[in-house]
């Protein structure tokens, strides 16, 4: 397994528990590739590190250019919940998220933000931007990478292979 790293202000959970729900979001994103969707996934986990929703990439699909897996996980976290913030919630995602996801984080208050692998063309809490981290922001998110980086990375890197050897039509 590859070393996560974190900022210094990232909640208490253990590992094994980070690798268990990255496990979940992989298996969401193997969904959307599933669906022909760029293979990324996402999970929201309760303050108690339970799973309170799963969502995978859906922007084709949905005819929705801000149908990604963290919205949706989010906004299926603020159902579950009845409430519009996720207070000492975690949002677990495959891929680092882009600058619309890391902002609605932020909105909603997470406590963390759990990735797998950087993307280095659209990562804003630590690639290009560090949204999750501003101070003049009016909320901060712990950021945590690298949980199951390898794995989160080729599910990407299979996808984009295929597509291009795929003749247009
Ligand atoms: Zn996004």
């Amino acid at each position: 397994m590859s070393n996560p790293t974190r900022s210094a202000r990232s909640p208490a959970a253990a590992d094994h528990e980070r690798v268990s729900w990255m496990g979940a979001a992989l298996r969401e994103a193997e969904k959307g590739a599933a669906a022909g969707e760029i293979p990324v996934g996402a999970v929201v986990v309760s303050p108690e590190g339970k799973i309170l929703s799963r969502a995978h990439n859906r922007p084709v699909t949905a005819n929705d250019p801000t149908a990604h897996a963290e919205i949706l996980a989010l906004r299926g976290a603020g159902r579950r919940t009845g409430n519009y913030r996720l207070p000492g919630c975690r949002l677990v995602v495959t891929l680092e998220p882009c600058p619309m996801c890391a902002g609605a984080a932020v909105v909603a208050r997470v406590a963390e933000i759990i990735y797998g692998t950087p993307d280095p063309k659209g990562g804003a809490v630590s690639t290009l931007y560090r949204i999750a981290s501003d101070p003049r922001l009016n909320h901060r998110a712990a950021v945590t990478s690298g949980i199951l980086a390898e794995e989160c990375a080729s599910l990407l890197t299979t996808f984009f292979r295929s597509r291009r050897s795929v003749p247009r039509s």
